[in-house]
């Protein structure tokens, strides 16, 4: 079983400051890092470092090789993503202030020009999971085209958008969402979602996982540990816990692995970079 992850591959340019600039301000930055992020790259990572069969569906600009070497590094399938010249790679300009406050510019840039060959990717077919984010277009033709070939549809949705989400739930099988997430889809649809599963995480609080077919339900307490940096925390929860469902395990069990992972990738700086890989997690729950 092949995880088809159809998402966005950002370049997370991180400065640290005294203090944000304010406007017409000029300062200089007391350091600069580069990383890889993007909630597509970042599950794309998470899920390959899992042990799972990852093919990343997604488009960059010209250059930034070094992004596909990393995501091939983790172990991610890199083929199908798609070079459009003309378009900058997907970025974010992060200021972090002295207190750890942040103010972040985004651009979409390829990310949201994915071709549209890349909705119907050769292979997909049952048993299969197509895991999708809200960073790029092409979702709800992709979710169409993946129920039709028997796929699993895995939705992430954020950044949260209820237009997206009413766009692309009819083809959902799992919802991800956080606890804001949570409370903006109930409060707009209602409980009584038509998904299969209903996968909710709540930071420090843990997660749990609603079959809305049995009724049944499971809660992930977190693992308790120091954390540095949440960023990118429920994007290796998601990545970690498609990569279960892939390979076949129980809710319970694709539960208590992501909420290891999770909880080992807080306690580095970093998003994509910070994923644990399948050894470090087994080390961790010994
Ligand atoms: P998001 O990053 O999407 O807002 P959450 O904050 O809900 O996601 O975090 C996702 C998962 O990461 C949680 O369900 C938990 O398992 C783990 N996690 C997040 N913060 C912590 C923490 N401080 N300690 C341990 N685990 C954490």
């Amino acid at each position: 079983m092949t995880i088809y992850n159809l998402g966005s591959i950002n370049i997370d340019h991180v400065y640290r400051l005294p203090a944000l600039p304010r406007p017409g301000e000029t300062l200089h930055a007391q350091s600069y890092a580069q990383g890889l992020g993007g909630k597509g790259a970042n599950q794309s990572v998470a899920a390959a470092r899992a042990g799972a069969d990852v093919i990343h569906l997604g488009a960059m600009g010209a250059g930034d090789d070094w992004v596909p070497r990393r995501l091939a590094a983790a172990g991610v399938q890199t083929s199908a993503i798609a070079r459009l010249p003309g378009l900058a790679t997907g970025h974010a300009i992060i200021l972090v202030d002295a207190a750890g406050e942040n103010s972040i510019v985004l651009h979409g840039g390829a990310n949201l020009a994915l071709p549209a060959e890349l909705a119907r990717p050769a292979g997909l077919g049952r048993g299969d999971i197509l895991l999708m984010q809200n960073e790029t277009n092409l979702q709800a033709e992709a979710a169409l085209h993946a129920r039709r070939a028997g796929a699993r549809v895995i939705y992430s949705a954020a950044p949260f958008s209820i237009a997206a989400l009413r766009e692309v739930l009819p083809h959902v099988s799992i919802l991800a969402v956080n606890e804001i997430e949570a409370r903006d889809t109930f409060a707009a649809l209602g409980e009584d979602l038509p998904v299969e599963g209903l996968l909710i995480t709540r930071g420090a609080e843990g997660a749990e996982f609603r079959d809305l077919r049995s009724g049944q339900a499971w809660h992930q307490p977190a693992f308790a540990v120091q954390a540095v940096d949440t960023t990118g925390a429920g994007d290796c929860f998601t990545g970690w816990f498609a990569a279960g469902l892939a390979r076949g395990e129980t809710p319970p069990d694709a539960l208590r692995h992501a909420a290891a992972a999770a909880a080992l990738q807080v306690t580095r700086k970093g998003a994509g970079d910070a994923m644990p890989d399948r050894a470090e997690v087994l080390a961790f729950l010994k």
